[in-house]
Order: C-alpha cells, then sequence, then structure tokens
C-alpha cells in the first residue's frame, strides 16, 4: 500500500496510528459487534467515546471548568452566523479584523445580524500580512472582536494577539487548533472546523465561556443558539457521531505523543525547514512577510505561473499530492498539520531542491 503525503490545506492527512485503529474498530467497536457509525447516539458506549473526546479537548488544552466545549455540525461556516446571533447582543456590535478570505465571510455575515465593522485588513497587500491592531482602533462598546487566528489560504498567524482592551476576542482557530498551546482564557470563545487538524469534515469544535451563553437575539433557531448545544450536551439532534470518535482518537496520539507542547516543537521544526529552504531558494519564494508566517499553511510561488503548474504536476506525480495553492491565489500552498511527519517535508524540500537544479 502507498499512501502519498497529502499537503491537502482540508480535509487533511490523519495520523496512521489513527486510521489503524479506526479500521480495526470498524465491525466491531470493543465488542458492541458494529461499528461507531452504526450505532445509536444515546447508548452507553457512545456516551463514553463523546466524554472521552470532550475529556481528552479539556486536558489537551487546558480549557478551564468554566468554558463549555460542544461538539457542533454546519462547519466553521455556521459559525460565522452564531457567533453575531448568540454573542453580539449587548450593545449589538462587533469589530472584525479582515486577513483573508474567512475572516471577510465572517464579518459579511455578522453585517446581517448588527452593527458588525471591519476595523483592519490586510487586503491591500492580498492578506500577506497581520494588520497591527491597538486598543483605540476598537470600539469600546464593541460586544466582541473577531480575528482569524491562522489564515489558511494565505499562511498567516497571529503570534501574538491584538489588544483589544476590555472587548472580548472571539477567534476562528479552524487551521491552527491543536498545533501549538493557546491559552483559553484570554478568548471569549474559540471554534474550529475539525477537518484541518482534529478529525474528518463534520464535526465543529466550540469552546465558549459559560458567562456568554444565554444571550441570543430573539431570532435566533433553535439549532443556532449555544444554549441548545450546552444544555444537551452536544445531543440535543443527532451528532457527528463517527468525526467525534476519530476526534478522540486524534486526541489520544496528541496526548500519547506528548501533547501541544511537543505538537509546537515538531511544527516549528516542520515549518523552518521549509521556510529556510524558501528563504535560500532562487526558484521559489515564500509569499508571507516573514514575522507573520503560518506554521501549519506555507504558501510559495516561482514566479512564474507555468513553472508552478509543471511543478504541482511533476510533484503530484512524485507522491506529493495537493500542492496546490487556493484557487483564489494560485502558485502552491504546503498544509503541514500536526499528521504531516517531518520526514514528508524533508522530502518535499528535497524535491524542491531537484526541481530548481533541473529548472533554473
Ligand atoms: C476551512 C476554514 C473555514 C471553513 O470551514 P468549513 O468547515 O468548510 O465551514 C473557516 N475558517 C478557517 C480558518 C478555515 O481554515
Amino acid at each position: 500500500m502507498a499512501r502519498v503525503y497529502n499537503f491537502s490545506a482540508g480535509p487533511s492527512m490523519l495520523p496512521e496510528q489513527v486510521l489503524q485503529s479506526a479500521a480495526a474498530d470498524m465491525l466491531d467497536y470493543q465488542g458492541s459487534g458494529q461499528s461507531v457509525m452504526e450505532m445509536s447516539h444515546r447508548s452507553k458506549t457512545f456516551q463514553a467515546i463523546i466524554d472521552a473526546a470532550e475529556a481528552n479537548l479539556r486536558k489537551v488544552m487546558n480549557i478551564p471548568d468554566n468554558y463549555k466545549v460542544l461538539f457542533l455540525q454546519g462547519g466553521a461556516s455556521t459559525q460565522f452566523a452564531m457567533v453575531p446571533l448568540n454573542l453580539m447582543t449587548k450593545n449589538g456590535k462587533a469589530d472584525y479584523i479582515i486577513t483573508g478570505q474567512w475572516a471577510k465571510k465572517a464579518f459579511k455575515e455578522a453585517t446581517r445580524y448588527g452593527d458588525a465593522k471591519a476595523i483592519a485588513s490586510s487586503e491591500d497587500k492580498t492578506f500577506s500580512y497581520i494588520p497591527r491592531v491597538t486598543k483605540d482602533m476598537v470600539r469600546p462598546d464593541a460586544d466582541y472582536v473577531h480575528i482569524c487566528m491562522n489564515n489558511t489560504i494565505y499562511g498567516t498567524l497571529y503570534h501574538d494577539l491584538p489588544d483589544t482592551g476590555d472587548v472580548p476576542l472571539v477567534a476562528d482557530i479552524s487551521s491552527c487548533i491543536m498545533s501549538e498551546p493557546i491559552d483559553v482564557t484570554k478568548f471569549a470563545m474559540l471554534y474550529a472546523g475539525a477537518q484541518k487538524n482534529l478529525a474528518p469534515a463534520g464535526v465543529t469544535i466550540v469552546i465558549i465561556r459559560e458567562d456568554f451563553l444565554g444571550n441570543a437575539q430573539e431570532m435566533t433557531p433553535t439549532m443556532l443558539n449555544y444554549v441548545t448545544h450546552a444544555d444537551n450536551g452536544s445531543m440535543f439532534n443527532t451528532p457527528p457521531c463517527w468525526c467525534i470518535y476519530i476526534c478522540k482518537l486524534v486526541l489520544d496520539w496528541i496526548l500519547e505523543t506528548g501533547g501541544l507542547e511537543k505538537r509546537r516543537e515538531i511544527n516549528v521544526q516542520k515549518a523552518e525547514l521549509l521556510y529556510n529552504f524558501l528563504d535560500n531558494s532562487k526558484l521559489f519564494r515564500g509569499t508571507v512577510v516573514a514575522e507573520d508566517r503560518s506554521l501549519m499553511n506555507v504558501p510559495f510561488v516561482t514566479g512564474n505561473e507555468e513553472l508552478d503548474a509543471k511543478f504541482v504536476k511533476e510533484a503530484t506525480a512524485a507522491g506529493f499530492v495537493n500542492l496546490k495553492g487556493h484557487r483564489s491565489v494560485g502558485g502552491m500552498r504546503a498544509s503541514i498539520y500536526n499528521a504531516m511527519p517531518v520526514e514528508g517535508v524533508e522530502k518535499l524540500v528535497a524535491f524542491m531542491k531537484k526541481f530548481e537544479e533541473e529548472n533554473a
């Protein structure tokens, strides 16, 4: 069996150990005589799985007791509406920092439900940096400031959080969740679609401080109210059982391999391999300013579209797949999430060196 190195931005690679456990459990999960895909979400067996997934998540991310952890559906994109519906409710205002397409979509959705304002943007330079935001740029009566912590398409990351004064911070962490430690107490709420670094597509993680629950706008649909899910242990309706089960296995793997400190160490190592090569290459270059570079998504170009296409084609044939950049920006992007081994990045760099020599 030949597994490729999959550099997809999402859905993306899962740890082999997780795939093997899932395969072994496929027909008979721990003597239950059925797959997790088939069993009732109201069964004791599944309750143990979702409880373990939540306990693992709390442990790995060091989530305090006054935060709820929810397993929802609808992807991060549904959060673009749920956040304002549930949190833009004291003064009906929220401030957004525009660092890419996801941040922009979140902002646009929020404008439907109240006075959402874009207070900074890096669109002037194709989102190749994180705009610096100071306290005086934030409306003091905004209900929250929304950021997209890691910009999957453009490859930028907040290495430091903006100072928003007393205004609570909400972050989309879809593509950096579990990549390094994060101080949950700095946020009113965090959310992440799981398919980048945590599980297959289909489950969205929400981590919300309890005092931000219970103030949803009157028109909020039941399913879009966080209280509905918080009060029902994420089982108001049928949850994405299979995804939650895989999520639990991925978190087991993170715990067994040293937690988020170790993840950061390995992720920095992988990212440096690639960035160091790009910085010294005569053919390739990274597209993001050095201080805001993502650990997870590394966009790069040759400066020549034909050569970019040739590179993607030859890389695919060599077993390095999904390196084509997002359709909106072109070029290349290597997404190197947790499950990408160091060896995969080393081999990619060796391949890029060879391509550079052949095409110089
Ligand atoms: C992928 C992604 C999304 C969209 O996630 P869906 O689950 O497809 O809705 C939103 N934000 C970020 C940062 C992402 O990387």
